[in-house]
């Protein structure tokens, strides 16, 4: 028989860490916590494994996996000493989701499961407080009803509110037992409005319409959705938790909190959290009220008192206690927790979400302690958050001036960091819309799970209550958006769509908000960004090393990484300045440096124009050689900046007609500049027309129409090389030829490559060569990839183009399908974004094979969007290639993924 359900605490720990898959990330570290004599309210885990069955089962719960819950519901019974449903003295119990890892908001948890009509009453006089047990069972009612029965928590708060504005009164904690007695009453009713049958008072019908809830609500859009972005596999499923319940709400010595063992924000090695006195856990999740510091020195200045002050025991307890779990766990925590008159519980413990900041310092300050070593650092920093430590801030000096002139409209919660301007969104779908068009700020009373779309459509988010661990924040930090938290000087009006603070009010959709998670700032109007401190040290050298230790980390961080990697790193960059940021964040040298960029520029365009429209081969001469000294000119400047590293330039790519004009003032120009008539050049402009351009005249197919385009370039390249050489210059390029199909493409346009040199050579008296290339980004070339090794002494792979030519989408095209093909899970990922390892992939393998069985010691290497994106490096590392291209800005990202992959393979 499958065992399906695990218990926890008490007498009989079942669990442990090392059962995550199974038991989720909540269920199994509560028996890890409770392993270690952590107090830990005792309980039982059903299975991830129940999910997956539930589902099959059409959404029931299969009798064996019943059984065994109500046997485990017996031993709770027992070691509690009291009954479910018991009229006297009744246990309760919470219903708890955990998946293996943990997705914040999939579920919202019910507490105080088992109370009815009667047991409340019994809870009334068990614990001598009539107002925590009515207050508990208006929770319940509230909570079970927009969980599980779907009746929309609004409804209920909508009476609370009521209740509030008929007595005057402000906060929860002041209504009294009647009160909230009558509510039930008002809420039960509700209930039996809504759904036409009433409020269900058997408690083992509440504990399996409760665990039933858990289960469907991993198949929730919101929870789909937040897998799609976070790459879960669908059928993991979730396990539910079935806990006794501790109250932090019998009065004020309870309370109930979130701590984390550093802060999240920056990674400072502080204890840090929030807590409310006499409150039920979601009251500091979700945000309704804005809890109070946890430390002494967290609560300074703030007019708060700290838990450590308020119940310095509890305090000392919880403080210990979180030490060990972090030293146990080797990371940071994030943790729960409840006192119950006095006496502290932990309710979970996981890995603490971080920002980028953070997680970089706390991995490097655990290597500091001895806690890990630097290779472990390295695992737990994700790549693509390496971003954020380059991402913009705002200018000081503009933020001064906005602060002088009185457009700082609140300070709130440094939630998370960076810098976001946009225009107001007061909705997530308003954030969506707007977000088409140009950068949103999604402005909220608070978020909830709902809004997750539009958090990832904004930029930044802002919110006016909640703390650093509602909703929002967590969110946030998550996706790596600035974001500011409880900003409660904010009103948000829906109805007359306004965002305002006294003397400010902006209106959504057309007025401009900046807000910067750093500092908490809120601005009215749109600020500019500023580079990152690292930018500042690397790029603008307007700061010193040994003044940022934001930059001294992200160097340390590079430098763990550089020695471990095999992978090298270059760069895609078509200017002297692109290759001096790359060269600054570490690239290895230029795995792109595209041609055509080079003709667009000012005078250039009409030079090349001119070749393009020339009536005869004569023509198209006198136009190259006003090109020859330009390209010359840009090739020494690249070439400089890259001053001993490896220069990988591909000769001209796109197809002709993307570089003639097709507006009437642009043909009369050239009409003019060339002498001929409008006619005749509209007349060439409309023989280069293409119906299929990216399949048409272009890559290497120009070169063999036009030997004389690439004679130029490559002279140019020569010449270039051999001029910057004569100042002691290394250049060293590597020319590659674009596009070819078949050998006989590459062989052809190399004779001509070849002669142009050796008159280069002959001409200046040199013996100047450089190695001679071809992209592979056509699947025939991929899997001919042993002949064309014979000519080819190095292998490029254009992951673009070979993803467009190997499954058959035009990448400009797509838009209209793929994301719908991600949706439906026809593709995992856009393919265009994350390589498409299973088949695109396959072609870059047998290439890589085919090419080396032809030359042993060819070099091979990636210049496509992918090498700048984690996966896909690691991908490339796997099949042995010899270096990975990106963006400049990508650089850092595709260096530490390197040193990731080399890691993960030694695993
Ligand atoms: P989430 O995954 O959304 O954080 P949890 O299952 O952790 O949901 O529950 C949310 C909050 O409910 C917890 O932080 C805690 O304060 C409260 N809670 C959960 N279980 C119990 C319990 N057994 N006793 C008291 N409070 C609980
Ligand atoms: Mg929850
Ligand atoms: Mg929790």
């Amino acid at each position: 028989m499958t065992k399906h359900v695990y218990t926890f605490g008490g007498d009989r720990n079942e669990g442990s860490a090392k059962m995550r898959n199974l038991l989720g990330g909540k269920g199994c570290n509560l028996a890890e916590m409770a392993g270690l004599q952590i107090p830990v309210p005792p309980g039982f885990t059903v299975t991830t494994e129940v999910c997956s069955l539930y589902i099959k089962a059409g959404k029931t719960l299969p009798e064996d996996v019943k059984q065994q819950a109500l046997d485990a519901l017996a031993w709770l019974e027992g070691n509690r000493g009291r009954k479910l449903g018991d009229l006297e003295n009744p246990l309760l119990l919470s219903v708890r989701s955990g998946a293996r890892v943990s997705m914040p908001g999939m579920m919202d948890t019910v507490l105080n499961l088992g109370l009815n009509d009667q047991t409340v009453e019994g809870l009334a006089k068990a614990s001598g407080n009539a107002r925590f047990a009515y207050d508990s069972y208006r929770r319940f009612i509230m909570m079970f009803s927009d969980v599980v029965l779907g009746v929309h928590k609004d409804l209920f708060e909508h009476e609370i509110e009521q209740l509030k504005h008929k007595t005057g009164k402000t906060l929860d904690t002041q209504i009294t037992a009647e009160e909230w007695k009558d509510l039930t009453v008002v809420f039960k009713a509700i209930v039996q409005r809504e759904l036409g049958k009433p409020f269900p008072q058997d408690p083992i019908e509440q504990l399996f319409g409760g665990i039933c809830a858990v289960f469907d609500s991993w198949d929730t859009d919101r929870a789909i959705l937040y897998r799609q972005k976070n790459r879960i596999p669908d059928d993991w499923g979730t396990a539910v938790n079935v806990q006794t319940m501790v109250f932090g709400n019998m009065g004020d010595d309870c309370g109930t909190g979130v701590a984390f063992t550093r802060d999240p924000g920056t990674g400072e090695p502080y204890f840090y959290g929030e807590y409310l006195i006499n409150a039920q856990g979601e009251d500091v999740v979700a945000g309704v009220r804005t809890p109070q510091p946890i430390t002494k020195f967290q609560a300074e200045g703030s007019g708060h008192t700290s838990l450590e002050e308020a119940m310095p025991e509890a305090f000392k307890e919880l403080l210990d206690t979180c030490n060990r779990l972090e030293a146990h766990f080797t990371d940071m925590q994030d943790l729960e927790f409840t006192i119950e008159r006095g006496k502290l519980f932990m309710l979970q413990t996981r890995i603490g979400k971080r920002t980028a900041l953070a997680s970089i310092r706390i991995a490097i300050d655990m290597v500091g302690e001895g806690l890990i070593d630097s290779n472990t650092a390295l695992g737990r920093i994700d790549p693509d958050q390496l971003n954020q430590l380059l991402a913009p801030v705002f200018d000081p000096k503009e933020k001064a001036s906005f602060k002088n002139a009185g457009k700082l409209m609140t300070k709130g919660l440094q939630a998370g960091p960076g810098a976001a301007a946009g225009l107001i969104a007061l909705s997530a779908e308003e954030a969506e819309e707007l977000a088409k068009t140009g950068p949103v700020v999604l402005c909220r009373t608070e978020t909830s799970p709902e809004d997750l779309a539009g958090m990832y459509a904004a930029r930044g988010i802002l919110t006016a209550r909640g703390g650093m661990t509602s909703h929002a924040a967590v969110v946030a930090r998550g996706m790596g958006k600035p974001c500011v938290c409880g900003a409660s000087a904010i009103t948000i009006d829906l109805k007359a769509r306004t965002l305002s603070v006294e003397g400010i009010t902006l209106n959504a959709g057309t007025d401009f908000i900046s807000i910067d998670g750093s500092t908490g700032e809120v601005f009215a109007g749109h600020l500019s960004a500023f580079p990152s401190e690292v930018n500042q040290v690397l790029v603008e050298k307007k700061l010193k090393a040994e003044d940022s230790e934001l930059y001294q980390r992200f160097d340390k961080i590079m430098d763990w990484s550089n020695k471990v990697r095999s992978m090298k790193v270059r760069t895609n960059a078509d200017t002297p300045h692109d290759a001096d940021v790359a060269r600054a964040f570490g690239a290895q040298g230029i795995g792109l440096c595209r041609t055509e960029h080079m003709f667009f520029e000012g005078e250039r365009i009409i030079a090349f124009r001119e070749f393009i429209l020339a009536k005869d081969l004569d023509g198209r001469k006198e136009a190259l050689k006003k090109l020859l000294v330009m390209q010359r000119e840009d090739f020494e400047g690249i070439f400089t900046a890259m001053n001993g590293l490896p220069v990988t330039v591909r000769l001209l790519d796109p197809p002709l007609h993307e570089f003639v004009p097709h507006d009437e003032a642009g043909q009369a120009e050239m009409a003019e500049v060339m002498g001929v008539s409008l006619a005749e050049v509209k007349h060439r402009v409309e023989k280069l027309h293409e119906f299929n351009p990216m399949m048409g005249h272009r890559g290497c197919r120009l070169g063999i129409t036009y030997p004389e385009l690439i004679r130029m370039q490559m002279r140019a390249i020569s010449e270039a090389a051999i001029n910057v050489g004569k100042r002691g210059i290394v250049a060293l390029p590597e020319v590659m030829v674009p596009l070819i199909g078949t050998v006989k493409e590459l062989s052809f346009t190399k004779v001509e490559m070849l002669d142009e040199l050796a008159a280069v050579n002959q001409e200046q008296g040199t013996d100047f060569s450089c190695p001679i290339g071809t992209m592979i980004e056509i699947p025939r070339a991929a899997i001919t990839a042993d002949k064309v090794a014979q000519e080819a002494e190095f292998f490029s792979f254009g992951t673009n183009d070979l993803t467009q030519m190997g499954f058959g989408y035009s990448r400009d095209d797509s838009g209209t399908f793929l994301p719908e093909y991600v949706a439906k899970k026809i593709l995992e990922d856009d393919p265009f974004q994350s390589l498409d390892q299973e088949g695109i992939g396959e072609l870059v393998r047998i290439a890589c094979e085919k090419g080396r069985s032809t030359r042993p010691n060819i070099k091979l290497g990636v210049c496509g969007e992918h090498g700048g994106d984690p996966r896909s490096v690691k991908f490339f590392h796997r099949t042995g290639l010899n270096y990975v291209s990106c963006s400049p800005y990508r650089v850092p990202i595709a260096i530490l993924a390197a040193a990731q992959a080399v890691l993960e393979e030694k695993k």
